[in-house]
C-alpha cells in the first residue's frame, strides 16, 4: 500500500505493514458482500506494559491474534481492517500482552475514527438502526459507544477516591482564570480520573474538601511532580497519603541539574578559567 493510499485511509501508523494485494472481498453471515483490508500490526515495545521493565532481549515474539475491526463505509460498501497483530511475551513478569497501536481502542473492537463518526451521527436526529447501517456495524456497537460516553460524563461520585491518585499541571488555554489546569489520573485503573481548570491549591482544597472524609483517607498515595504546593494537599485533604515522586520528574530533574553544570563547566574552559 503507497503512503498517499495509507493517508487517504487514516491508517499511517508505521507499526503496520500492508501487502501489495491488501484488499479481499468476503461475505459476511447474512450474505452481504465486505471488503476486507489486510495488515500486520508488529513493531519492537520499548518496555513491558505490566511491569515497565526495558526490554533489552526481556520481551519476544509471543504468536499472533487476527483482530477485525469494522472500519466504515466506502462507496456504499462496508469495510472491515483484519489486522494481524503480534502477542508479546516479558521474561521479567511472565505475562503476556499484544501490540497496540493509536489507529485502535484497546477498549472496544472498533477503530478510533469509526468510534468518532459514531459520536458524531449520535448528536443528530437519526436512529440507531439507521446509524449502523450507513456504517456498516451492528446496532449493539452503537449502543456501546453511546453508553461509554454517558459513561464519561457521569456526575462525580464524592464517596470514591482511587488508592493511588497521580496528579500534574498542564497548560491547557490562555483564557482560564489559573494559568495552569489541573489532572488527576486514578493510578489503580489506569484510567484518567477527572481535569479541572483551575491549579491553584485553595481550588484543590475546595475541590477535594467536597469528597466524603472514607473517600480521602482512602487515598494512600499521592504521585505527584515536586511542587511543594500539593504536599499542603497530603497534609490537609489525604490524612493517610504517602507522597511519591514520580520518576518521569526525579529523571527530569536530574537532567536539568546535569546540564546546568555541563553548561556551567563548558562556560568556565571556554573562558580559559580551569579554577573554580
Ligand atoms: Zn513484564
Amino acid at each position: 500500500m503507497d503512503n498517499d493510499t495509507k493517508k487517504l485511509l487514516g491508517i499511517t501508523d508505521p507499526n503496520l505493514k500492508f501487502p501489495d494485494h491488501w484488499l479481499k472481498a468476503k461475505q459476511d453471515r447474512k450474505g452481504h458482500e465486505r471488503l476486507e483490508i489486510e495488515g500486520t500490526l508488529t513493531y519492537s515495545p520499548a518496555a513491558c506494559p505490566n511491569c515497565g521493565v526495558i526490554n533489552i532481549k526481556t520481551i519476544t515474539r509471543h504468536g499472533s491474534i487476527i483482530s477485525i475491526y469494522p472500519f466504515g463505509q466506502f462507496r456504499s460498501q462496508p469495510l472491515d481492517l483484519k489486522i494481524k497483530t503480534q502477542r508479546f511475551y516479558c521474561h521479567a513478569c511472565h505475562s503476556t500482552f499484544t501490540a497496540s497501536s493509536p489507529i485502535f481502542d484497546p477498549q472496544t473492537s472498533i477503530t478510533k475514527d469509526l468510534k468518532h463518526e459514531i459520536i458524531l451521527r449520535l448528536t443528530r436526529v437519526e436512529s440507531i438502526k439507521d446509524i449502523a447501517d450507513d456504517l456498516g456495524v451492528s446496532a449493539s456497537t452503537v449502543q456501546r459507544t453511546l453508553q461509554s460516553l454517558a459513561d464519561e460524563i457521569t456526575i462525580p461520585n464524592h464517596n470514591y477516591l482511587p488508592k493511588a491518585l497521580c496528579i500534574n499541571e498542564f497548560k491547557s488555554m490562555r483564557v482560564i482564570n489559573g494559568a495552569m489546569s489541573f489532572i488527576a489520573v486514578d493510578g489503580d485503573r489506569h484510567k484518567l480520573f477527572e481535569i479541572l481548570e483551575d491549579r491553584r491549591l485553595y481550588k484543590l482544597f475546595e475541590h477535594y474538601s467536597a469528597y466524603s472524609m472514607s473517600a480521602r483517607r482512602h487515598v494512600k498515595y499521592l504521585v505527584m511532580n515536586m511542587n511543594a504546593a500539593y504536599q499542603q494537599l497530603a497534609k490537609t485533604v489525604f490524612p493517610c497519603t504517602k507522597i511519591v515522586y514520580d520518576r518521569f520528574h526525579i529523571v527530569k530533574h536530574l537532567n536539568d541539574t546535569m546540564n546546568h553544570v555541563r553548561i556551567h563547566v563548558y562556560n568556565r574552559l571556554r573562558r580559559g578559567n580551569t579554577e573554580e
